[in-house]
């Protein structure tokens, strides 16, 4: 398939919705709003924990880590790909559990990625597999690595196992060839994860990009980091472009340290340099791989004009778009039904683990952030299209 991306449109609520039942949407929705009000998840991880506790455990994997996780384990994870698969949807398997920052976690947390790049070798419905640094590294050991403090001789040597654990899963990402993504999270430790994951680029991008780094273009510094990244290298590289997750905590601890807030001063710059960064990277598509992250239809959409721009077919290998499971199905069904890549992050994990994750979901789509009302019209429009239509599945 091959279509002009002038056929693509968000709005087909029948194709963004084809996979799911009348009681599925309708369960959706409930969820959705339920957002809107204050409850256990939306006042934070420590409630939800005791919403466990007191035995509410099946109520929350009923309903709200149904909608946005795959399971607890990748085994389970396997109706959620099939279903993805089925509507040529990938799956990016992302261990989510975010615990205690000890060395046994790390271990642990780096042998599930491992099993995670086993899971995706030789598997064309897993395109991608992902990390984040801190499951394997300790925060604060980042944060003074990115500022060139000095480490005490215990902390070096509790550097080099972290390094070590990084190194084994890019190597072992190439050894299976399979793409791997490193995650971007705060600005203050983002600088020693920026370099351990050039370093790992050189090593193992030669013959193409395997190790992606992640940049948030909600920062004012990115885009030319970027490209400066393009112009340096000499091997392969790869991006996913995002805007970035922490843009709250960026300002609030700016303003409590009393330095330049790393953040664009509007949405409008953030939009701005997210579609720039998506230009430079197509324009240099021959040593650039990109997905990208996002939620939002003019940033899709836009690619999707760069690519028609540059005549490369909507399933140029190196042009992925990618979005969170259990949300903006619009974008990922109806790109992938025109025959652009696109996969989805899919968070697994036992459900108490993943609770800091949900309740981030949560917060991010009640009525107060604004993206609740985004997720629940679609869902909404799609029922009444039903019920007119008389569909009874
Ligand atoms: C597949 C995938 C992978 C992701 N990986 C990462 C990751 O590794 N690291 C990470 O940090 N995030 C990651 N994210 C989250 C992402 O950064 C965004 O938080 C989220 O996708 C919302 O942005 P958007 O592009 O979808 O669209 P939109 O809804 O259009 O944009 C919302 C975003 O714009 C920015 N913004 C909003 N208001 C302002 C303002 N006043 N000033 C400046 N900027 C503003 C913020 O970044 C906000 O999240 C990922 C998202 C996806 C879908």
């Amino acid at each position: 398939m091959n279509m002009q991306n002038s056929l693509v449109e968000f709005s087909n609520t029948e194709v963004a919705f084809a996979h799911m039942s009348n009681a599925g949407l309708s369960k959706a929705r409930l969820l959705f709003r339920s957002f809107n009000f204050p409850g256990l998840l939306t006042l934070g991880p420590p409630m939800a924990s005791v919403a466990i506790a007191l035995g509410f455990k099946n109520l929350i994997k009923n309903t709200i880590f149904e909608q946005f996780c795959g399971g607890e384990d990748i085994e389970t994870c396997n109706k959620t790909i099939d279903r993805l698969a089925a509507s040529r949807i990938g799956t990016i398997l992302d261990y989510s559990v975010e615990g205690e920052q000890s060395e046994d976690n790390f271990n642990a947390t780096c042998a599930e990625i491992l099993k995670t790049i086993v899971a995706a070798a030789g598997n064309s419905h897993i395109p991608f597999s992902v990390f984040k640094t801190t499951g394997i590294i300790r925060f604060a050991l980042l944060e003074k690595m990115s500022k060139h403090a000095s480490l005490s001789e215990q902390e070096k040597e509790e550097w080099q196992r972290g390094v070590d654990r990084f190194n084994k899963i890019c190597s072992y990402a190439e050894e299976k060839q399979v793409r791997i993504f490193v995650d971007a999270e705060e600005s203050w430790i983002q600088d020693a994860i920026d370099r351990l994951t050039e370093e790992a680029a050189r090593r193992h991008n030669t013959k193409s990009a395997i190790v992606f780094n992640t940049i948030q273009l909600y920062r004012h510094d990115r885009l030319e980091y970027l490209k400066s990244q393009i112009v340096d290298a000499t091997w392969f590289l790869g991006f996913k472009l995002v805007r970035g997750a922490y843009m709250e905590k960026e300002r609030k601890r700016a303003v409590e340290m009393g330095y330049q807030d790393p953040i664009q001063p509007d949405k409008a710059a953030s939009d701005r340099d997210y579609n720039e960064a998506l230009k430079h990277c197509v324009h240099h598509i021959e040593k650039v791989s990109i997905c990208a992250g996002t939620h939002n239809e003019n940033s899709s959409r836009y690619l999707m004009e760069l690519m028609e721009e540059k005549q490369l077919k909507c399933s140029d290998e190196r042009i992925w778009f990618s979005q969170l499971l259990g949300m903006s199905d619009h974008i990922s069904y109806n790109l992938s039904n025109a025959g652009y890549n696109v996969c989805k992050y899919v968070p697994y994990g036992p459900v108490k683990a993943v609770i800091p994750y949900l309740t981030r979901r949560a917060s991010e789509n009640s009525s107060v952030a604004g993206q609740m009302g985004r997720e629940l019209s679609l869902i909404e429009t799609e029922i009444k299209r039903r019920k007119i239509a008389g569909v009874k599945a």
